[in-house]
């Protein structure tokens, strides 16, 4: 069995805490590796290796950081099938997705590529005589990133690769869970140029997290990953004055309006509710059809559909989805279902039993589907992160547009209809912060950003695109004069200067 090592300055470094976590093969149930966890000594070496890069390559010119990001993305793409082979032996999701995962983290490195226009400052000739105003966009310094296991390649890609771009330094605290795929980023970014130091990971739990929020050289926090932790980060990072963008779970809902292509939406749904076995942030594990026809017809043809799921290990490129994660997270989602019973919901598909022959100590879940959940009930309230989905039955539109409104998550949320009218109204009214016209996993493209409202995210910029630029850099503002001829000095004032 291997240890999986910390990456600072450029190389493997092995820690000597003592203290370990468990990386499962999730398709077999057995220990595969351990990952080493930092101690506050080991985080600190990281942050003062990434502070050392930074006066160097914050001064490097932004062209010269695109051509990393360049290269950086030609090497991700010619290891691509190394990559999503290791992310799928320690997440458990098909390699298909895998490869998905990956790529949807390289759209960001292709925005990232394009630094130089997006972190050009503003210029105004002539705000007063002989006055010109311009602003520019500076790194912040040492920054990092915490993540969570369900997209191992992707979100790290999102905050460093944004980050990086504009001149910063970047330590990378990735899930315990699911760490290699980390590892193996940051040496291939140091193999596309970028200086020793630029990107460093640190492994580790709550004591390296403590360490990082508390360095004072570390100058911004990004976090994703469910909603207690991603609030102690925002409470802890902003007492100790760091910027701090933090996402936390989600609970997404799909509305069905009576006019829907039900061929469609039952495909959309079935995938992106079972999808990489439910453990997404913008899955959708909620399906609200409005009026009982509608309720009738969707469970009908659910209820026929999600038996063709084929569960399987995660090598298998039939499968649909693979294992969950860990035996804990199986245990916590086939808690879910037992509460959900326990609650009155009608369990139609019951997912709890199943069993991969060959592979019996996996952590396989079926798919599960429950009808008639209402809004009190705490499984309809509380995060799954499991192949589950819930139906809520709405009456009407209003009723349908109130549940994802007054839930307590805010990250996504779909309409299914034909009708222009009924869903431009819902994309305005809705509460929550990405939506889906008939596109049931609406994460948006590189260049847009990512983020979610309520519960889903403490603080308010989000995620890539020119928001990501905006959360890794600071913006200094200089008004210069140069009069055109000494005739032009000006007296002493003790007013506060105003435009004639
Ligand atoms: P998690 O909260 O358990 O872990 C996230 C990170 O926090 C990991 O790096 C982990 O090591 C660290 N951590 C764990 N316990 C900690 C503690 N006590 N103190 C400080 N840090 C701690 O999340 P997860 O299970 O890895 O990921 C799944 C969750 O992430 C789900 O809730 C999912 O909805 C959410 N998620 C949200 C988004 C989004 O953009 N909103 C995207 C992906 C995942």
């Amino acid at each position: 069995m291997c240890d999986i090592h910390h990456f600072i300055s450029g190389q493997s470094f092995t820690g000597n805490s003592g203290r370990y976590s468990d990386v499962f093969d999730p398709n077999t149930g057995e220990v595969q590796a351990r990952v080493q966890l930092a101690s506050v000594d080991e985080v600190d070496r990281a942050i003062q290796a990434a502070q050392n890069a930074f006066e160097s390559w914050s001064s490097t010119n932004p062209q010269r950081r695109a051509r990393v990001m360049f290269e950086f993305k030609r090497l991700v793409e010619a290891n691509i099938d190394e990559l999503a082979a290791l992310l799928s032996k320690e997440h458990g999701k098909v390699i298909a997705d895998s490869k998905g995962d990956i790529q949807r983290g390289l759209e960001v490195i292709e925005f990232a590529c394009g630094i130089p226009h997006a972190q050009k400052g503003e210029y105004t000739f002539g705000a007063g005589p002989g006055i010109d105003v311009y602003s520019m966009r500076q790194p912040l310094g040492v920054v990092t990133g915490i993540t969570p296991f369900n997209f191992p390649a992707m979100i790290p890609m999102w905050m460093f690769g944004v980050a990086i771009a504009c001149g910063n330094t970047f330590i990378l605290k990735p899930s315990e869970r699911d760490p290699s795929v980390p590892v193996r980023l940051a040496e291939l970014m140091i193999e596309a140029g970028a200086p020793e130091g630029v990107l460093n990971v640190i492994h580790g739990d709550k004591v390296a997290v403590d360490a990082i929020l508390e360095h004072p050289l570390v100058h911004a926090v990004s976090f994703v990953g469910s909603s207690d932790i991603a609030h102690y980060v925002y409470q802890k990072g902003a007492q100790n004055h760091k910027r701090v963008q933090a996402m936390g779970g989600a609970k997404n809902h799909g509305i069905v309006l009576p006019d829907a292509d039900m061929d469609q939406v039952i495909k959309d749904l079935t995938g992106a509710a079972f999808g990489s076995a439910g453990e997404r942030c913008m899955a959708l594990p909620v399906v609200v059809p409005v009026g009982e026809r509608t309720a009738d017809e969707l469970r009908e043809r659910l209820v026929s559909e999600i038996p063709n799921l084929r569960v399987g290990v995660s090598t298998d490129s039939d499968a649909h989805y693979g294992p969950v994660v860990t035996q804990a997270h199986k245990e916590r989602v086939v808690g879910w279902i037992n509460k959900g019973v326990e609650e009155g919901a009608e369990l139609v598909v019951d997912g709890r039993e199943f069993s991969l022959q060959g592979h019996e100590k996996g952590f396989f879940i079926g798919p599960s589907l429950f009808d008639h959940v209402k809004p009190e009930m705490s499984a309809y309230q509380e995060e799954i992160f499991g192949p589950v989905l819930q139906i809520v039955r709405a009456a009407s539109f209003e009723e349908a547009l109130a549940l994802p409104s007054n839930h307590q998550y805010g990250n996504g949320v779909a309409i299914f209809t034909q009708n222009g009218r009924a869903a431009r109204d819902f994309a305005a009214r809705v509460n929550v912060g990405m939506v889906g016209i008939n596109v049931p996993i609406p994460v948006p493209v590189a260049y847009h950003t990512f983020g979610g409202w309520k519960r889903s995210a403490f603080g308010d910029i989000n995620q890539h695109g020119m928001e990501g630029v905006r959360f890794w850099t600071k913006t200094k503002t200089v008004t210069a004069r140069f009069p055109d001829s000494e005739l032009e000095h000006t007296d002493s004032s003790f007013v506060i200067p105003t435009m004639k």
